[in-house]
C-alpha cells in the first residue's frame, strides 16, 4: 500500500523514578521546582527559570549538560535533581501522505496519540489529545466508546508537541518556515473538561522565548461545554471550534448526547458571547457528514440560519468510520451540495480531506484503534506463550 510503518521503540528507561521533569511546567512551576529542590536561592529564581526556560523551550534540550552558559556545577545539581526526559515512544507511524502519528507513554497505563498533519494551517497543525478517553459519548466518535482514564496534565499536552517537534526536527523554534504551525486540541477528549491543564499548556506552547506558536495558531475544540467557554476565551485566547454536528436539538442529542445539557439555543448564546470574537477571530464549527442523518440541502440552509451573524467558518468533516460505527460517510457529491448552499449563504466551508486513513490517523479514530491493533497482538502472542490475554 505504500505505506511506511515505521515502528520505531524507543530505548527502554529505567524503571519510572521521582524525578521531577522541569519540561512541561509553568515558568511560575519552573522557578519554584528550582528554590523546593534547593538548587537556586529564591532572590535567583527567576533569573535562573528564564534561563533554563530558553534552553527547554527554545532549544529542545533534554540534557542539563547541553546548557552551556549554566556554570557545571550548576549543571551537575540540576541533573541530580530533575530530568528532562521526553516520554517514551511506543509507536510511531508516517503515512504515504506525510502524516505522521505518535502514540506516547507518559506514566504507567498512560498513552496519548498525536498526529501531525502537512499542509494544514499555515505549515502543518499537530492535532493533540487532552485526556485519555472521554466521558462523552458522542455517537459517530469512537473515543467515545471508550470510558474516561483521566485527565492529561499540562506537561503530558505540552510532551505532545515536544514529541512532533523532536521528530520534525524543528530546535531551535524556527521563526519563520515552521513545518508544524498550528496546534488543534482535536484529539482524545474534551478539553474543556480539563482546561486547567489545557490552558496552562497553552501558556507554555505559546510563549515567545520557547516553542512560539501564536495563540492565534492554536485551536480549541470542544462538544459544547457552555459554561466554560467565557472562560476559555479569557484565560487562553485561543482560537475556538465547535463540534455542531446537527441544526436542531433532536439530532444534536442523538449525536452529540451533551446537548441535553446544553441545548443549541445556550450554545449559540454562548458562541455569541465569547470573548474576541470577530471576523479576524472566526469561530470553526465543525460538521461531521453522516449519510441520510444529517446531510440534507434543509439541513444546510438551516446551518445557515443558525449562524447568522456569527463570523464563522464551517469545516466539513468527511465522516471517518470505525469497525462497528452506527453511521456511513456521505457520499462526495451530497457533500458538495451541501458545501455549496453553505457558500451560497455566505460561509467559507471547506471539506476536510481525510487524512492519515492507512496509518488509523483520522478524527475520532484516536488511541483505539491502535489500542485494538496491540490488543490483537498481545492476544497472538498470548497464543503464542500460552497464557491468557490481559
Ligand atoms: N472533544 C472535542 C475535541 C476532540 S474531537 C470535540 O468533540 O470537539 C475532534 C473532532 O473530530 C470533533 O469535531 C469530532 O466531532 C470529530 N470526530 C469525532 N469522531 C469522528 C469521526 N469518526 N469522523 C469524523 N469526525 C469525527
Ligand atoms: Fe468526546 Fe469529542 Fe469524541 Fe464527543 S467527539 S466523544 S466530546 S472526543
Amino acid at each position: 500500500m505504500g505505506v511506511t510503518l515505521d515502528l520505531s521503540h524507543a530505548r527502554p528507561k529505567p524503571a519510572l523514578t521521582a524525578t521531577p521533569n522541569l519540561s512541561g511546567l509553568t515558568r511560575a512551576e519552573l522557578a519554584d521546582a528550582l528554590v523546593a529542590a534547593d538548587v537556586v536561592r529564591p532572590e535567583k529564581a527567576r533569573m535562573r527559570a528564564t534561563q533554563l526556560w530558553r534552553w527547554i523551550h527554545h532549544y529542545g534540550v533534554t540534557d542539563f549538560g547541553q546548557m552551556t552558559d549554566v556554570a557545571k556545577e550548576m549543571r551537575a545539581s540540576l541533573a541530580e535533581a530533575f530530568t528532562l526526559d521526553r516520554p517514551d515512544i511506543v509507536e510511531r507511524q508516517v503515512s504515504k501522505d506525510g502524516t505522521r502519528k505518535w502514540l506516547i507513554r507518559t506514566a504507567p497505563g498512560i498513552e496519548v496519540e498525536c498526529v501531525y498533519i502537512p499542509d494544514v494551517g499555515r505549515a502543518g497543525a499537530l492535532c493533540v489529545s487532552s485526556q485519555v478517553g472521554c466521558t462523552l459519548n458522542c455517537t459517530f466518535c469512537h473515543t467515545g466508546t471508550q470510558a474516561l482514564v483521566r485527565n492529561l496534565t499540562a506537561a503530558e499536552i505540552v510532551a505532545q508537541v515536544q514529541v512532533a517537534r523532536d521528530d520534525l526536527g524543528e530546535w531551535p523554534s524556527p521563526k519563520e518556515e515552521r513545518r508544524l504551525s498550528n496546534i488543534v486540541f482535536m484529539g482524545m477528549g474534551e478539553p474543556l473538561y480539563n482546561l486547567d491543564h489545557v490552558a496552562g499548556a497553552i501558556d507554555i506552547i505559546s510563549d515567545d522565548q520557547g516553542i512560539a506558536i501564536s495563540r492565534r495558531r492554536i485551536t480549541v475544540s470542544t462538544s459544547g461545554v457552555v459554561p466554560e467557554l467565557k472562560a476559555l476565551g479569557e484565560r487562553t485566547q485561543a482560537m475556538l471550534a465547535i463540534s455542531l454536528h446537527a441544526t436542531n436539538d433532536v439530532l444534536r442529542e442523538e449525536l452529540v448526547p451533551l446537548n441535553k445539557k446544553y441545548p443549541l439555543a445556550e450554545l449559540m448564546a454562548g458562541i455569541r458571547a465569547f470573548p474576541g470574537l470577530s471576523n479576524a477571530k472566526r469561530v470553526t464549527f465543525e460538521y461531521v457528514m453522516l449519510k441520510g442523518v444529517n446531510d440534507s440541502p434543509a439541513e444546510a440552509k438551516a446551518l445557515v440560519q443558525l449562524l447568522k451573524g456569527i463570523p464563522a467558518k464551517i469545516n466539513l468533516i468527511p465522516f471517518n468510520p470505525w469497525p462497528g460505527s452506527p453511521y456511513e460517510c456521505s457520499d462526495w457529491g451530497t457533500i458538495e451540495a451541501f458545501a455549496a448552499i453553505l457558500n451560497r449563504g455566505g460561509y467559507a466551508s471547506p471539506i476536510r480531506t481525510p487524512r492519515g486513513r492507512d496509518i488509523l490517523a483520522a478524527c475520532g479514530q484516536l488511541k483505539s484503534e491502535s489500542e485494538k491493533v496491540r490488543a490483537s497482538a498481545r492476544r497472538k502472542a498470548a497464543v503464542a506463550e500460552d497464557v491468557p490475554p490481559q
